[in-house]
């Protein structure tokens, strides 16, 4: 990074349904310089990612809001220009959450170092990072599947979806992805190893799935909501586990939809069916890190588990590749290369 300009993307306006190029502003300033005990982050790689968008609005929720005239929120990938904290030395490589910058400052609160022999490094950011601990820990946790259950997830070519039903089959389950359009369906079954993969764009989707379940459903790991779980709820069996971990579907909702209200038939099929549905957020199981990365490393290394990455460059487009995420135009975790001489 030559340049002694920073840049850094800050919300510019609040969405109102879907983000806009406008909701976003790109700003320039010089380069700071760290303060006592502070170091000067210059950013490689920026991870995008779905809850970005509950950030956006101004809406209670487990952490706050972005204000507006705030850069983005995120977690990057950044390279220690210099430092004035004993912890750091210059050239180390972290962990950030400074979100969409070029360049940051830090105390070094958050900061986590990076083996800059971990290859490629963007991992840390997907299948070994967050998305991934995601999968590992709301799957063997809250889901808990067994060999010979039957496992569904949608958005099954992304960071989370994809290491869901890997981890499904290391297991011995049976593992049935729900993903858009015919590549990332041939990607699921013939890549990463599922059982089968089902369009839900196709109209049929609800008979698809369920001639992919004949045992009907064990263990599913909601992603999605929508047209998706409306195809799923008669498909779950007794005593079905539902990690509900994101509903990408409903994040541009401006208000609750105008159709009927589905809650009481919802409620009775919980009742009757005695399933487990269970929120959560990735960091609750925060003490099952190290076993997680122990494993899913050694699953790699074995090619029993695969993952895909989406790198877009420039942070310029951050906000155009942030605004696909939310309609499925990424192809594996998404990411944009900040620094284009990141390794
Ligand atoms: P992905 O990289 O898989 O990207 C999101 C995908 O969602 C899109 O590519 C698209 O895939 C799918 N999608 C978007 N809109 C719709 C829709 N209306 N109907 C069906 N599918 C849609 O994302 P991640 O793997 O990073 O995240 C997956 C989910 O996990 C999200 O809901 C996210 O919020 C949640 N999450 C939750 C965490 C937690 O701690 N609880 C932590 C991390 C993620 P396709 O083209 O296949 O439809």
């Amino acid at each position: 990074m030559s340049t002694s300009i920073a840049r850094r993307i800050a919300l510019a306006a609040r969405p109102k349904g879907k983000p806009q190029s406008s909701d976003f502003r790109l700003e320039e300033m010089p380069i700071p310089a760290p303060g006592p005990g502070q170091v000067l982050l210059g950013v490689q790689y920026l991870s995008l990612d779905p809850y970005m968008r509950g950030r956006m609005d101004d809406r209670k929720s487990y952490v706050k809001p972005v204000q507006v005239g705030d850069a983005m929120p995120g977690e990057n990938i950044a390279r220690v220009l210099a430092s004035n904290n004993p912890k750091y030395a210059l050239g180390d490589v972290v962990t950030s959450q400074t979100g969409w910058v070029t360049h940051a400052l830090s105390d070094g609160t958050g900061l986590r170092k990076l083996d800059p022999q971990q290859k490629p490094i963007t991992t840390a950011l997907g299948v070994l990072g967050m998305p991934g601990f995601t999968a590992y820990s709301g799957l063997l946790t809250i889901g808990k599947p067994k060999a010979g259950e039957t496992v569904v997830v949608a958005a099954a070519s992304g960071p989370v979806g994809s290491l869901v039903g890997q981890l499904a089959k290391i297991v011995g389950a049976r593992a049935v992805g729900i993903a858009g359009g015919p590549e990332k369906c041939a990607y699921v079954k013939n890549e990463l190893g599922f059982d089968a993969a089902i369009d839900h764009r196709a109209a049929d989707m609800p008979a698809q799935l369920a001639a992919a379940c004949p045992k009907g459903i064990d263990v599913y790991f909601e992603n999605v909501g929508g047209a998706i779980w409306q195809g799923v709820l008669p498909l779950l069996n007794k005593f079905a586990r539902v990690p509900v971990c994101g509903i990408i579907a409903h994040y541009n909702d401006e208000k609750a939809s105008a159709d009927e209200d589905r809650l009481p038939a919802t409620m009775r099929e919980i009742l009757t069916r005695s399933l487990t549905l269970r929120g959560f957020i990735n960091f609750e199981f925060a003490d099952q890190i190290p076993q997680f990365y122990r494993e899913v490393s050694a699953w790699i290394a074995e090619g029993r588990v695969k993952y895909r990455e989406d790198i877009v460059d420039g942070l310029e487009n951050a906000p155009t590749a942030f605004m696909g995420l939310l309609e499925g135009r990424n192809f594996g975790k998404l990411i944009v290369r900040v620094d284009s001489s990141a390794p």
